[in-house]
């Protein structure tokens, strides 16, 4: 049995309360009697009644102004006011403030039971119509939020997929079902016959989709590809748009890209007159966007792609090794040139660690030198006699390549020069000798005349220099052959001091600064000291003659995890980018070395040569006009 209504009753104890009572009881109300103000409110808190009927006065509030404040709280809550005297005027403001009944007395019974089934009735119809408004409102909410996942659903279809005629095939099969067309196509431009070509459709036979073409000139759709902007219509009568069929109502919205006009996305109703929707055209914008998005985002893949095959010919092609490492020294890219070069085969190595893949002893050099030097270079010797150069190069945001030349041939012919000018020397410097001792002979066998000894003396400095580069030859060639096998314990400051004083006059000559910097407990080295003397000898010279009068010269000696660190730095005129990878080459000078400073090009190449007798490493820093920085690093003994 369904609960009876319940009826409060909010007026103070009188005959009129009894009567209401009474009245209520017997047409079957249940009853809740609130005799102040206070008890209103109580009841209130505690159960919400089908209706209100309240006095015009409770205690020495205004019962209107109370049955305001609860409709404030209950809107749809029939409320009736009983007043004692008629008085149009308050029946008025009842009405405005939205009571359903003003009641008077006198009172009968069966006109309160019939004032308040009408009040009920008519909230219950107010019920109803609030009900309807909401579902009305609910499922036209239902169907935007529909519209909105299907648009975050394409939208994250179009970045995960690159299949270009699915993610359009989507967009068209969503602008029809967010529009309910009938049908609906992506039309794009054909730009050697300026017609426009369904490149995805739905509900279109098949056939008529693959051969349709629409001249731009003349139609909606060309239209649309002119001004770029959507037309739409619901017309009567139906409009031919295309050369092929009649629609009743249309949406068309143009696709753009990169500021073109590239297509149209339509939907269109052909057999029922049905209008679309206002914001029908915003939901196809949105997809026209998504499609425009798409077709960029693969012409930018094709784009790549493209790149990427031109790419991988080139590095596939090439006769240079080349790796690719990221920044952890995994490998992403290694060419059949490097595989060949380690001989790899042809296993899986991408990902892999490249010290783990590639084992050879320079190799791991090279890698183990980049981390303390800016070294790039480094020649990777094996067993079978081929020599490669290689060379590090970091990459920004990637990692770094390593590329690999053969030198072989150049090793062999480096060697044979070696030979040649070994020979040559020899045979140079007994004739030699012979000049120079006849020449000092010259003046004991008669007085010579002013101009003469003048004469004698070109011939003494010429022989002379052309003894020193004699014996630079002949130097290089025994530390090149290997011959030189010497090694004792060396104390290298002991070495560097002897160095500094003989070249102390040549320094004050030129009013340099030399600031000379020894950390103390450096390690013992075993070497050969007339060697290590030679190299520090020659970059020092060259230091000082590099380096213009008033230069500064920094000479730095330490050490650092077993191993000694020789720096000579100075403000003198620097090298060029270009010359840093040639000056260790036997007789290579930079392209700024001053035609006047008297030099062979011989010193670096015998420095190298002794620095790598003695398992080290040499390098040079330089900015041309600035200064140049000379890093030996020898391991101790
Ligand atoms: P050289 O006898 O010409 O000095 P080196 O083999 O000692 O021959 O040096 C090779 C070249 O390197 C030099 O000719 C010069 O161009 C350049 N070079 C060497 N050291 C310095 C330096 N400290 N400052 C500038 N250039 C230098």
């Amino acid at each position: 049995m369904p609960k009876p209504d319940l009826i409060l009753l909010a007026m103070e104890q009188s005959p009129t309360l009894d009567l209401f009572e009474r009245a209520l009881h017997a047409a079957g109300y249940d009853l809740a009697i609130a005799k102040s103000l206070s008890a209103l409110e109580n009841t209130l808190q505690e159960t919400v009644p089908t209706l209100l009927v309240i006095a015009e006065k409770l205690g020495d509030k205004s019962g209107l102004d109370q049955a305001r404040l609860v409709l404030g709280r209950f809107p749809t809550l029939p409320v009736i006011l009983y007043a004692v005297n008629h008085d149009p005027k308050l029946v008025l403001e009842c009405l405005r403030s939205g009571l359903s009944d003003c009641i008077f007395p006198p009172l009968k019974i069966d006109e309160i039971g019939r004032a308040i089934q009408q009040s009920q009735k008519r909230a219950a119809q107010m019920g109803d119509w609030v009900r309807r408004e909401v579902r009305r409102t609910t499922s036209s909410l239902e169907e935007r939020i529909h519209e909105m996942e299907t648009l975050v659903t394409l939208s994250r279809s179009i970045t995960a997929s690159l299949n270009l005629d699915s993610v359009l095939s989507n967009v068209v099969t969503a602008a029809v079902e967010l529009t309910n067309a009938e049908e609906g196509q992506l039309l794009l431009l054909d730009e050697s016959t300026d017609e426009l070509y369904m490149r995805a459709s739905r509900n279109f036979d098949e056939k008529f989709a693959r051969t349709f073409r629409l001249p731009v000139k003349d139609t909606l759709a060309g239209q649309v590809m002119s001004t770029g902007e959507a037309i739409s219509f619901c017309r009567d009568a139906p409009n031919k748009i295309k050369t092929a069929y009649l629609v009743y109502s249309l949406i068309y919205v143009p696709l753009h890209n990169n500021g073109r006009v590239i297509g149209v996305l339509g939907v269109d109703n052909r057999l029922a007159k049905l209008p679309f929707a206002p914001h029908h055209e915003l939901v196809m914008r949105v997809l026209a966007d998504f499609a425009a998005i798409a077709i960029q985002n693969a012409q930018l893949y094709d784009e790549s792609e493209h790149e990427r095959a031109k790419f991988e010919t080139v590095i596939n092609d090439i006769q240079d090794g080349v790796i690719l490492l990221d920044k952890s020294n995994h490998i992403l890219l290694i060419n059949p040139a490097a595989r060949k070069t380690f001989g790899l085969g042809i296993s899986e190595l991408i990902g892999m660690p490249v010290l783990e893949a590639i084992s050879h002893h320079d190799f791991t050099g090279l890698l183990g030198s980049i981390t303390d030097s800016p070294l790039k270079f480094h020649e990777i010797a094996f067993e079978d006699g081929r020599v490669f150069n290689s060379q590090y190069i970091p990459i920004k945001a990637i990692g770094s390549v390593i590329t690999l030349e053969d030198i072989t041939h150049l090793k062999m012919l480096d060697r044979l020069k070696s030979d040649f000018i070994h020979t040559i020397s020899h045979d140079l410097r007994s004739p030699l000798t012979a000049i120079m001792g006849y020449v000092e002979l010259l003046d004991r066998v008669g007085p010579l005349n002013d101009q003469q000894k003048e004469f004698v003396r070109h011939v003494q400095s010429s022989a002379q220099n052309i003894t020193a580069l004699i014996n630079d030859l002949l130097d290089l060639g025994r530390i090149e052959a290997g011959f030189d096998t010497r090694k004792d314990e060396v104390f290298i400051e002991t070495i560097l001091r002897f160095t500094l004083d003989n070249l102390g006059r040549q320094i004050t000559d030129k009013h340099q600064n030399l600031q000379l910097t020894i950390s103390p407990d450096l390690p013992v080295l075993r070497g050969n000291p007339i060697r290590l003397r030679q190299m520090m000898d020659n970059l020092l010279v060259n230091a000082i003659k590099y380096t213009p009068v008033k230069g500064r010269i920094d000479v730095i000696l330490r050490s650092e995890a077993e191993q000694i660190i020789f720096e000579v730095a100075d403000t003198g005129i620097g090298i060029p980018q270009a010359d840093q990878l040639h000056i260790f080459e036997k007789f290579y000078r930079a392209e700024n070395a001053p035609k006047d400073t008297p030099g062979t090009g011989l010193g670096l190449a015998i420095v190298k040569s002794i620095v790598e007798n003695h398992a080290g490493r040499i390098w040079v820093e330089s900015t041309l006009g600035v200064g140049s920085k000379f890093v030996v690093v020898l391991p101790a003994s």
